[in-house]
């Protein structure tokens, strides 16, 4: 099957999910437990179209199931990998730099091979989605992650860079007070303004607090409180105006910074054609 071509997106407007459904279990539930006929239960499914939260959710309910093994069995009835129909779902942030390709894009879908579905959100949400898909595709016992989770920000909040270039065989990031705004590679490093490195160390702390005490980032492991007293002295803080409140409080306005406030679209493109497929040669078999 022809992959989607996602190119002429921005890196990191585009959060990808995957996850498998189990046709046995889909048949069984159409026709034992609400009842109808093998041919009804077949049109029924076909039509079937999952929520964005089946699709998208880390923890998979029946029928729905992630597994990484080659032939996975159904964890719910144990049935064989042809029952299985792998679901991938694009997702796609509303935002300006996406609007041409995203109408590009659906404009050549088939309808009934993709579901398109748009769902209200709001920047924060979209923010903390993306920093979820981060932490997953970075390996945290790697140090190397520290550099990887610092040019994903940069390709996020300024997508029309060249952040692969800038990044080639780099091997330190630093702030440099010289620098008002941007950035400047020198050598092997990698120069931030002050408060560009500041967000990026935000963002490595939010990536990693869930994987020990504390957050690990560029000036090592830090407690939101010692980020936060970081922050102010380099006058962060001041120039967002960001005054008083305790850390959370603090915290929630940090956020608005980097995740952006207000509302924001998202558009999901649901891969339907191997699910298409598998019922309808699922349904031969089960006839
Ligand atoms: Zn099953």
């Amino acid at each position: 099957m022809k992959e989607l071509d996602l190119s002429e997106f921005p890196p990191g407007t585009v959060t990808e999910y995957t996850t498998l459904v189990c046709l046995a279990c889909i048949f069984d539930i159409f026709t034992k437990q609400i009842g109808l006929a093998p041919r009804s239960a077949y049109t029924e499914i076909k039509r079937y179209s999952p929520t964005v939260q089946e699709l998208t959710s880390r923890t998979a309910v029946r029928p729905f199931f992630d597994s990484e093994e080659k032939h996975p069995r159904c964890p719910y009835c144990s049935a064989a990998k042809r029952w299985h129909a792998r679901l991938d779902t694009h997702c796609i942030e509303g935002v300006k730099t996406t609007d041409v390709p995203r109408r590009k894009l659906s404009k050549n879908l088939k309808q009934d091979q993709f579901a398109l579905l748009e769902v209200k959100s709001d920047r924060r949400k979209a923010f903390f989605d993306w920093l979820d898909t981060l932490r997953i595709s970075l390996d945290l016992n790697d140090p190397a992650w520290l550099l990887e989770a610092t040019r994903a920000y940069l390709e996020r909040k300024f997508p029309k860079e060249h952040w692969t270039t800038l990044f080639e065989d780099l091997r330190a990031v630093r702030p440099s007070s010289r620098l008002e705004d941007g950035w400047e590679r020198d050598g092997a490093r990698l120069f931030l303004a002050p408060a560009l490195y500041n967000e990026s160390l935000l963002v490595q702390y939010l990536v990693s607090r869930s994987h020990e005490h504390g957050g690990r980032t560029l000036e090592g492991r830090l407690t939101l409180m010692e980020l936060i007293r970081r922050l102010r002295r380099g006058g962060y803080l001041e120039t967002h105006n960001i005054s008083s409140g305790d850390q959370f409080e603090i915290l929630d306005k940090l956020l608005d910074e980097i995740a952006g406030a207000g509302q924001l679209k998202l558009y999901y493109i649901v891969d339907r054609r191997e699910f298409l497929d598998k019922v309808k040669s699922v349904y031969a078999s089960y006839a």
